[in-house]
């Protein structure tokens, strides 16, 4: 029975709000704080309407810390879920530990002028929230989040190693729209725009962005061409599962969607320095933003499945040579529409935001002999989060493939 605090009324924040509303017995008073109130009331409104559980509602500017500071502070939180922007990932941490509340997010700090994302800006709190005997858990959404746990549940009872991993993420569904990103539209350009990097043999390497495409036959969605990207887990996973020569992230993209985002590169519109307009300072990025379909709209009009799982290859825990296995996950757009009023990419990402949450307040999860600090998905038994996405809609399945990816 805990008190929780979500940041962020997105998609994301949406689905978890939901996903906890459903599970009472976990988050018995839960929340909900961003920028623009009106949206944490559209979502109290619909939880009430789906779960009959009434839901605290709050303004907050959270790259303010004494104002977040104050809020936490009124609330009384256990746990405070930040689904806002990667931008306030250290301002949260910092309003946490002023307060002496553990903290969860989704998505890696990204300073606003640096298209850059790494996790040390946020591991250098590490001695910040184990002197305070506070948990901060990282990137609790699917990518990353799920694949870094499906990598470890693989290490747990497959693969006494792993050799080679490749993250592969397709999302088949159609909007409908000419051009719309599935999630928060700024982050994702700039990801997409990003040089790709992969690991290989104990380092980086990196290509230029969108170079390097794979046609994948994907269950639920079919062939699809998918890209070599950089992506968060990659970092951790190096990190963490020490011995693995390659790592590479992929992840699908349409040709009518990277024909609009070359010319939109072309022309200078994914920019992130601020050019004068009318006098005005604008990040054409962000303004970008304000004329693209905004994720949550996307919901009522996308059908298809997304498929996002693991391919990893290594030494079998049952000494039967080198073997290579398959666990992934594949979710239905309009059924998770159905479900919580928010299409598929929201869905996979607020449901591990909810799991992770729950690990932290059942103690499923905490640090050696009960510690504090900021920890990464990989650190963490596998088990009873992969049992929670099996009950919580995200079910997943394992098979052995016969072969290596043979690219
Ligand atoms: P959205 O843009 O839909 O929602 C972000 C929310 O945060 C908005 O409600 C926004 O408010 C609010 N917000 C922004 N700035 C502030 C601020 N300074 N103070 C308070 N609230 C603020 O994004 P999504 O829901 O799609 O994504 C949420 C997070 O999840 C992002 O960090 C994203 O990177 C991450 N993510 C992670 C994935 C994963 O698999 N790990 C996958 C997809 C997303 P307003 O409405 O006023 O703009």
């Amino acid at each position: 029975m805990s008190k929780v605090l979500v940041i962020g009324a997105g998609g994301v924040g949406s689905v978890a709000v939901h996903k906890m509303a459903m599970n009472p017995g976990i988050f018995s008073d839960i929340h909900l704080a961003s920028r623009t109130v009106s949206k944490c009331e559209a979502i109290g409104e619909s939880v009430k309407e789906r779960t009959g559980v009434a839901i605290g509602t709050y303004a907050i500017d959270a790259d303010d810390v004494e104002a977040t500071s104050a809020l936490i502070r009124s609330i009384g939180p256990e746990l405070v879920v930040n689904l806002a922007l990667p931008y306030q990932d250290l301002a949260i941490m910092d309003a946490c530990l002023a307060t002496g509340v553990n903290y969860l997010d989704t998505a890696n700090y990204e300073p606003r002028d640096v298209a850059k994302f790494e996790y040390r800006w946020q591991w250098e709190y590490q001695d910040r929230f184990k002197d305070a005997g506070l948990m901060a858990l990282l990137g609790s959404g699917f990518d990353p989040g799920v694949t870094s746990v499906f990598a470890m549940w693989l290490k747990k009872h497959k693969l006494k190693t792993i050799r080679t991993l490749d993250i592969l993420d397709c999302n088949g569904g159609d909007h409908g729209q000419h051009f719309a990103t599935n999630f928060n539209p700024e982050i994702n350009i700039r990801e997409v725009t990003a040089p790709a990097r992969h690991w290989q043999d104990g380092q980086f390497v990196e290509t230029p962005a969108m170079s390097t495409r794979q046609s994948f036959d994907f269950e639920g969605v079919g062939a699809k061409n998918m890209y070599l990207m950089y992506h968060e887990e990659l970092e951790s996973l190096a990190r963490f599962v020490p011995e693995m020569e390659r790592a590479r992230f992929w992840m699908t993209f349409g040709d009518a969607y990277i024909q609009h985002l070359t010319v939109l590169q072309n022309v200078g519109m994914t920019r992130i320095d601020p050019v004068i307009y009318n006098g005005v300072e604008i990040i054409p990025l962000q303004f970008l933003k304000a004329v693209l379909p905004e994720p949550a709209s996307l919901g009522p009009t996308t059908k298809g499945k997304t498929n996002i799982g693991d391919i990893a290859t290594g030494e079998a825990l049952d000494g039967s040579g080198e073997k290579t296995f398959y666990v992934k996950n594949i979710c239905d757009h309009e059924e998770a529409y159905a479900e919580t009023g928010n299409q598929a990419v929201s869905y996979t990402t607020g449901v591990p935001a909810m799991i992770g949450a729950a690990m932290m307040l059942t103690g499923a999860w905490e640090g050696p002999n009960g510690e504090g600090g900021v920890f990464n998905m990989e650190q963490f038994d596998p088990d009873p989060f992969m049992d929670m996405l099996n009950t919580q809609g995200l079910p997943w399945t394992c098979e052995e493939l016969s072969e290596p990816l043979p690219f």
